[in-house]
């Protein structure tokens, strides 16, 4: 049987950030993917790094998104020296706007929101916000300014960290799917796949993304569910798209500086099961944002369409430590802020496994709170 310190299960960006930071320690990893590493919701996400939250629900995340944020950097330059593998990321903050309502009221909302939560957010003037983003259409009625938000490309960020985890020693593991955990008396002791062959780890993170709740014995603390996303890249003839632009209906996210240039818009929150489809009201929904921001790529080139599922849970923030079974640990339920809190989560769990604590509180994000409120998250999901 192969032995490691750890093993993952989940080759996303989950497992593969936690892989990463393992290896920089010299722990023996393995990541278990039960198909190609990085094919699911960390291949299809956008990019955008904003610890804004998108509802009431999102505002004890704040915290965690701002730690992950004030990483970014670090992480990236870390893993752009160690693979030789750019990643795409850009910290040129993003111009959110208003199109509909009573603008001036949502603006001072939205500003005042971002202001009690410690995150910077300032109104902008519609010309200076035009002079800023040409492409922005004259529907704004208000607009705000994020200077440090950032994006990154997470395919390649992806690319990347599977590149430099794998010359760090790490042993990555494509068609290999976890079926069910190795038990030595209470402890979990490794895992098992569907073709038999057993992998014992000192420690075992579950970090299958919307997956993880298909393990019958991880279910009670980690119920995930899946909600798609659809996404559509574009291919833009006019002056470059500087800085993520958004609105209440959507997103665009620039993904280089070329003329024509590359661009990804977004997004839909679906609850459509485990069914990857791309469907003609997802794309009307996107492309309607589109054009209502940015109308010049009304005439842009649709280059690709694709969709992916976000690992849901029922209180909407993640799912993340020790579990009380010895040597099983969770990181998962990241929704929509996975590729946002990939360098958090893998510096807690590596706290986790390296020290036995970790240094920020995570007690909201524990896999026991399921535990505890049992019948009332059933009721829920
Ligand atoms: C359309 C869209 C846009 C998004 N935009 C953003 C964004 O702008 N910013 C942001 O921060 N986040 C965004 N997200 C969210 C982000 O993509 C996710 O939170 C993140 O990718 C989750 O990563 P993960 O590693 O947990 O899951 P995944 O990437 O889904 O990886 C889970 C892996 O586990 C594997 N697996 C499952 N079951 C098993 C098993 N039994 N055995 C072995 N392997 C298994 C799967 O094959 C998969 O490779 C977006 C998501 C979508 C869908």
């Amino acid at each position: 049987m192969k032995k490691y310190d750890v093993v993952i299960v989940g080759g996303g960006i989950i497992g593969g950030s936690i892989a990463f930071e393992l290896t920089q320690r010299n722990l023996r990893v393995a990541v278990l993917d039960r198909q190609e590493l990085m094919h699911e919701a960390s291949w299809a996400a956008a990019g955008m790094l904003s610890p804004a939250p998108d509802c009431p629900a999102a505002i004890p995340l704040v915290p965690l998104g701002r730690a992950s944020l004030a990483l970014y950097r670090k992480f990236v330059d870390a893993v752009e020296d160690a693979s030789g593998q750019r990643t795409g990321f850009r910290a040129r903050g993003a111009v959110e706007v208003i199109c509909h309502g009573d603008a001036g009221r949502e603006l001072s909302t939205l500003v005042a929101l971002h202001h009690g939560l410690g995150l910077a957010c300032e109104p902008l003037p519609l010309e200076e916000a035009q002079e800023m983003e040409p492409a922005l259409g004259r529907e704004a009625r208000a607009a705000a300014f994020l200077p440090d938000e950032a994006s990154v490309n997470p395919r390649s960020l992806n690319s990347a960290l599977l590149e430099a985890s794998k010359m760090a020693g790490a042993e990555l593991r494509p068609g290999a799917e976890v079926v069910s955990l190795l038990k030595d008396k209470k402890r979990c002791a490794g895992v098992k796949t569907a073709a038999g062959e057993a992998f014992s780890a000192g420690h075992v993170v579950l970090a299958a993304g919307c997956w993880t709740s298909q393990l019958s014995e991880v279910a009670p603390y980690a119920p995930t569910r899946p909600v798609r996303g659809q996404m559509v890249a574009l291919k833009h003839a006019g002056a470059p798209i500087r800085r993520v632009l958004r609105s209440e209906r959507g997103y665009i996210v620039p993904r280089d500086h070329e003329t024509p240039q590359y661009l990804v818009a977004g997004s839909t929150l679906e609850n459509a099961g485990y069914e990857k489809a791309v469907t003609s009201g997802g794309l009307e929904k996107i492309l309607g944002a589109v054009n209502e921001l940015a109308p010049s790529l009304a005439g842009a080139e649709i280059l690709e369409t694709w969709s992916g599922l976000r690992p849901g849970t029922p209180d909407q923030l993640p799912i993340l430590g020790p579990t009380d079974i010895e040597g099983l640990m969770i990181a998962t339920g990241h929704y929509r802020n996975g590729i946002l809190l990939a360098p958090i989560t893998a510096k807690l769990i590596t706290e986790w496994i390296t020290e036995g604590r970790t240094s920020l509180n995570c007690e909201d994000f524990s896999p026991l709170r399921f535990l505890r409120g049992n019948a009332e998250w059933s009721a829920k999901a």
